[in-house]
């Protein structure tokens, strides 16, 4: 029997406002512990909180995005338990009335274009921040750090609507960019800014019925999403073949050992004893509020992705890479601004480019070559400076200091050689020295002139103009017949 994995992402945002979602501390990364703190994100007796009418307006502007309906009445709720990094505790949260309902998020998956359902986005401050630790002087010992307690999060609950780790995947990338694009949220999963939990069952092919599910935690990669969701599908798949039965659990992901492993069982599940706080009104959000947020969105993926397509004339599979991040279709759109060739942009970047920041795990705004420097070095292929086979090596090497390309080839002397005399004393030697092939060329052997194009080019360094040494090493071979 065959099955299927369905699957439901829970994601975790923190808005990048500049305070707290119910008080004015400041939001800033990496402070001392426990300077950004105050009796409301400390949860002191007496203190009120008030929303934060910017986390509000981030929250709707996603909530656009994603074809959200915005509802026009939501309510905060405290959702209670216990746990150090939480001092109130309570987490407010929203439970039965959400900010925004029914959207949804496009994917492509195998060249396909497929629709997540969007559950629900509500918003919830997130907790503190435990530090766990040992010296060989001290006993164990835990600190909590408050800073992050209250910085405004969106949480965002796709429908069980993904059917591959890969579509997993994909959604995140989707949603990430969106976020990105609005520039509510950094994005970065291992900073922790953009978190996710993935709910897993599976179930006989051409059942209706969803399996039981587990939720996994503790991913803080896209690959460990993929990589976590592959293992509890094939544990959940043996465990049935076997007879056995899945049991609603949650489980973290071991990045270490690669497998997932139970934190807690359905037994253990929190009630959490959600009410409306009594200390925030209801938001009610004015029409002309949202009607206003939504002009003022900007270009996102799909319609940027569209617009490339259409004003730069590259194919759909470029497009969609190209604006894959912001700061993609930014470069590109730089680039091509400097050297309007954008198939030729476009190449360089899904090639050389996207590369090395693959190798090195980078993005493209922390990548040492400009697109001043591309676009440069992109003229001088075309005006003849350099080869195209030498304009790797330029590339490679202003990926490397991030020097300019000018400066890079002077240094090196790599200027291509399109001296006549200079390309015919290396078409000679190569021939002197292949006496064989040349006769078989000669001789109608055809396949042998591709060879001897190498050889002159390697003679020469990668630095002869290709095209002379074609019309070079023909004349000759045929002249000295
Ligand atoms: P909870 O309140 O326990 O988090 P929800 O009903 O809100 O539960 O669902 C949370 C997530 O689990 C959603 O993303 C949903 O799509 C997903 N989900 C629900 N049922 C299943 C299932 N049987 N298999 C996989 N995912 C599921
Ligand atoms: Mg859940
Ligand atoms: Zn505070």
């Amino acid at each position: 029997m065959d099955y299927e994995p369905v699957i439901g992402l829970e994601v975790h945002a923190q808005l990048l406002t500049r305070s707290k979602i119910f008080c004015g501390c400041s939001t800033a990364f990496g402070e001392p512990p426990n300077t950004q703190t105050c009796p409301v994100c400390t949860g002191q007796p007496g203190s009120l909180p008030v929303i934060n009418r910017k986390a509000v307006e981030f929250a709707i502007k996603l909530g656009l995005a994603t074809h959200c309906t915005i509802a026009p009445y939501s309510v905060f709720a405290r959702k209670n338990y216990f746990y150090p990094d939480l001092p109130k505790g309570y987490q407010i949260s929203m439970y039965e009335y959400p900010l925004a309902e029914y959207g949804f998020i496009e994917i492509i998956d195998q060249g396909k274009k497929k629709r997540i359902g969007l559950i629900r986005i509500h918003m919830e401050e997130d907790a503190g921040k435990l530090k766990h630790g040992e010296t060989p002087e001290t006993a164990p010992f835990s600190y909590v750090d408050f800073n992050r307690t209250g910085v405004p999060l969106v949480e965002i609950v796709s429908g069980p609507d993904i059917r591959s780790p890969q579509e997993a995947g994909e959604y995140l990338r989707r949603l990430r960019a969106i976020l990105q694009y609005l520039e509510v949220c950094t994005g970065d999963m291992e900073k922790g800014t953009f978190r996710c939990d993935a709910n897993i069952s599976v179930r006989p092919e051409g059942q209706d019925r969803f399996g039981t599910r587990t939720e996994l935690k503790n991913m803080n990669s896209f690959r460990h999403v993929e990589k976590a969701l592959e293992y509890e599908i094939k544990r959940q798949i043996a465990l049935l073949k076997d007879g056995g039965k899945v049991v609603q659990e949650t489980r973290l992901w071991d990045a270490g050992a690669n497998i997932t492993a139970s934190m807690r069982g359905k037994e253990e599940a929190h009630d959490y004893r959600y009410f409306p706080d009594p200390d925030l009104v209801p938001l009610k959000i004015d029409e002309n509020w949202i009607e206003t947020i939504r002009q003022s969105l900007p270009e996102l993926p799909n319609q940027k992705k569209e617009r490339f397509i259409r004003e730069f004339k590259i194919p759909e599979y470029d497009a969609e890479i190209l604006t894959s991040t912001r700061a993609m279709a930014d470069y590109f759109e730089e680039s091509v601004r400097l050297f309007p060739e954008p198939k030729t942009v476009s190449n360089w970047m899904m090639g050389e480019l996207l590369r090395e920041l693959k190798r090195d795990d980078r993005e493209v705004d922390q990548c040492s070559v400009t697109p001043n420097h591309l676009a440069e070095m992109l003229s001088m292929v075309k005006d003849g400076t350099i080869s195209g086979k030498i304009a790797k090596d330029v590339f490679e090497e202003m990926y490397r200091t991030g020097n300019p390309p000018g400066r890079i080839v002077r240094e090196k002397g790599w200027v291509q050689i399109v001296d006549t005399g200079e390309i015919e004393g290396a078409v000679e030697s190569v021939i002197q020295s292949n006496p064989k092939l040349a006769e078989d060329y000669r001789n109608g052997k055809e396949k042998v002139f591709g060879f001897l194009v190498g050889e002159v080019m390697k003679a020469t360094r990668g630095k002869a103009n290709p095209k002379l040494v074609n019309e070079l090493l023909r004349k000759k071979l045929k002249g000295q017949k």
